[in-house]
């Protein structure tokens, strides 16, 4: 059965997507911890990073590096916590890839775990 990120990718379900190229797709968190709060994925399904091929893996990166900059302008952010729950025990909830950009704000209060602890 496919993840709900694949649903997303197929169109099945809605999403608020604010960037798209060949591999990878990024849409806005339905639950942000945070204004602006952003999911990067590859477009195929892959459970946990090491199972993602090093040419998915090389498209991520550069649509996470490109939208890095642009999430933190676009809700005038600080910083940014960047993160990947890879594995249950780490919180990931979705077994779909994904990286988290969650914009974060001084003094917000939350730490570098927390804010992306689930
Ligand atoms: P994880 O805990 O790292 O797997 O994070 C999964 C994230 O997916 C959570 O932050 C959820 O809020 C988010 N999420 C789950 N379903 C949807 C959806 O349909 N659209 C957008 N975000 C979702």
């Amino acid at each position: 059965m496919s993840t709900i990120f694949s649903r997303i990718v197929d169109g099945e379900i809605p999403a608020r997507v604010v960037y798209e190229d060949e591999t990878t797709v990024a849409f806005l968190d339905a639950n942000p911890m945070s204004p602006g709060h952003t999911l990067v994925i590859p477009k195929s399904e892959f459970e946990r990073l090491n199972d993602v091929p090093d040419d998915v893996a090389s498209d991520l990166y550069a649509s996470i590096h490109r939208l890095v900059p642009v999430v933190e302008d676009a809700v005038d952010a600080d910083a940014s916590t960047v993160a990947f729950n890879n594995g249950e025990a780490a919180g990931q909830e979705v077994p779909h890839v994904h990286c988290h950009i969650i914009p974060r704000f001084d003094g917000d209060g939350g730490g570098p775990i927390h804010m992306v602890a689930g």
